[in-house]
């Protein structure tokens, strides 16, 4: 599944709007199939699951920031996990209905490049109790 090049919420194009041959070209198979394609890398495989660094997470694709790490719990659920993203308009939510299951996908408002999913009511002594799960070829730490 690819993602769109239009935010759902105004049918309108993302601020950053590339062609698929100018995002194949900018990106990495992997960083693509995650971004682009909405894939899933891995659990337990990504550079910023146990990475506890401070700094500001941006989205790989474009470069637009979406977290901070001070808002990084240890979720044991083998992606980087967020409490919140770093401002509300940072992040799209979407409602994906793939794989049998409904769940809200995560992208960035920037580019529309897919980031993860994000998890409400699991139990985790945060102050949102939400977990972004993001994929962290999706992100930059700067
Ligand atoms: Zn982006």
């Amino acid at each position: 599944m690819s993602v769109s090049d239009r935010d759902p919420r105004t049918g309108q194009p993302y601020p950053t709007s590339l062609s698929e041959e100018e995002w194949r070209s900018r990106l990495t198979d992997a960083e693509y199939e995650v971004l682009r394609m909405a894939g899933t890398e891995r659990p337990f495989t990504g550079e910023y699951t146990d990475d506890h660094t401070e700094g500001v997470y941006s989205c790989r694709a474009c470069g637009a920031e979406l977290f901070r790490s001070d808002a990084k719990f240890d979720s044991h659920c083998g992606w980087p996990s967020f409490f919140t993203p770093l401002a509300g308009d940072a992040v799209v939510e979407i409602e994906d209905r793939s794989l049998g299951m409904t769940r809200t996908e995560v992208r960035c408002a920037s580019c529309g490049s897919h980031l993860g999913h994000v998890f409400a009511g699991e139990g985790y002594e945060t102050p949102t109790d939400l977990r972004y799960c993001i994929n962290s070829v999706s992100l930059r730490r700067t």
